[in-house]
């Protein structure tokens, strides 16, 4: 297996103690809880699982990074990484419903009036509610300014009319946080970020499977003349795009580096098992030298990944600015675990794709994280315009203010 990353840690030796002991709890946790669930989520293919966010509300984690103050555990985005990479070994259907509503709180907790924390955060870091966030559009994906859905100001509130795609928990969700356009298209601050709460009159959550990560869902919110009060504005009117970017960036961007990383581990973990104990002529396939090179270089895939996420969860819980790394965690998280999925495909032969094996869902799960938190390529435009401009501030650096 792995070396354990955490034996050489990025952070002081004391909180690495921490570090580790949360890893022992969590494996502890997901072997008890989330195992015995996975099987009969596999097996009903698409759907929204409601046992495991039952599971998941127990253990505090959706307020990993919420401060104490609102019951949240305040853990950092090491700890974050932690769980979450331990949860997607086991699951990457649970971490991927776990870290949708991790995501789904930075708007309110980042962004949010002193009031509307109050409101909400308690709930979310006790478990009792998870939030979602709804930015994607059938037309605009990563083009956030392009976003087409309307909030129009009616007296003291906005009706919201439109369309969002691809919402991860939307089905399970207790309030989504919607990104609208207030404002004169192309403008930087002409989005506005909203809370639409479930069973809102006009908010439709349509069924939209796709094939992957079953248990986890991704449906469309669909928003028919939705009313809401003024004070559901995140931020300020104006603040929509900072509040999309920014939970996509410092949040998103990890949070998936986090599932591929879990997902990844267990692939090399199966292949691993699978080459030594595959007879061939007087050995196995892990004696053959071709063999062990794939294997080797999986391991490297995953070594390299778990560096760039853990640096730079660490830099983030540092306070220091670091949108490439970011970036970089997420691009390197996926294309060093694609590289691995063709090693497995190679080691597995004809085997690989046998439904209902173990490689093939997660080869299947590890696909469905490329694009949240934005695809390969606009990971590669953003470290291009790090090094080309045009230079843009760091997201992260609000974060750390
Ligand atoms: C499992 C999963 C969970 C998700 N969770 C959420 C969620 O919780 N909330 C939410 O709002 N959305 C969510 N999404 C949607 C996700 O954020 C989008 O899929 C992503 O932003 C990309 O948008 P798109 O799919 O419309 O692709 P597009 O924006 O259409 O891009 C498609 C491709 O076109 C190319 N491209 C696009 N723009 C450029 C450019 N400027 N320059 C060069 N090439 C470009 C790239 O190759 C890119 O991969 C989720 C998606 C998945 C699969």
């Amino acid at each position: 297996m792995p070396a354990d990353f955490l034996s050489h840690p990025f952070t002081p030796e004391e909180t690495a103690e921490d570090h580790r002991r949360l890893r022992q709890q969590a494996q502890a946790f997901t072997s008890e809880h989330i195992a015995p669930l996975t099987a009969p989520m596999e097996a009903r293919g698409p759907h929204t699982d409601h046992t495991v966010r039952a599971a998941l509300a127990e253990t505090g984690w959706l307020g990993v990074l919420l401060c104490n103050g609102w019951g949240g555990l305040a853990l950092g985005h090491v700890a974050k990484t932690v769980i979450l990479q331990v949860l997607a070994f086991t699951s990457p259907a649970a971490a991927a419903i776990l870290q949708a509503s991790v995501l789904g709180a930075a708007p309110i907790a980042e962004f949010g009036s002193e009031e509307m924390q109050r409101a909400w955060l308690p709930e979310i870091a006790a478990g009792r509610c998870w939030p979602t966030i709804a930015v994607t559009e059938p037309g605009r994906g990563s083009h956030v300014l392009g976003i087409e859905t309307t909030a129009r100001r009616s007296g003291r509130q906005y009706i919201l009319e439109g369309e969002k795609v691809l919402v991860g928990n939307a089905a399970l969700g207790d309030v989504h946080c919607v990104v609208a356009r207030t404002g004169k298209a192309g403008k930087a601050n002409s989005l506005t970020a909203f809370l639409v709460e479930k069973g809102t009159l006009g908010l439709d959550i349509v069924p939209a499977p796709v094939n992957g990560l079953h248990g986890f869902s991704v449906d469309t919110v669909r928003l028919t003349r939705v009313c809401v009060p003024a004070t559901h504005v995140i931020g300020h009117v104006g603040d929509g795009l900072a509040v999309a970017q920014h939970a996509s960036v410092v949040y998103g961007r990890l949070n998936l580096a986090a599932v591929a990383l879990g997902t990844h581990q267990r692939l090399l973990q199966e292949t691993a098992q699978r080459v030594t104990t595959r007879p061939r002529y007087r050995g196995n396939l892990s004696d053959l030298d071709t063999v062990r090179h794939r294997i080797a270089d999986m391991q490297h895939h995953l070594m390299t990944a778990e560096l760039a996420a853990y640096h730079a969860a660490h830099l983030l819980d540092q306070g220091v600015p670091c949108d490439p790394w970011l970036h970089h965690a997420k691009l390197t998280a996926h294309r060093a675990g694609a590289a691995s999925c063709e090693h497995a495909k190679q080691l597995w032969g004809g085997h690989a794709a046998r439904l209902g094996s173990t490689v093939e869902q997660f080869r299947r799960d590890f696909d469905l994280i490329h694009a949240p938190a934005g695809p390969d390529d606009l990971q590669l435009i953003r470290l291009a315009e790090h090094i080309l401009g045009p230079h843009r501030p760091h997201w992260s650096a609000h974060h750390t203010t």
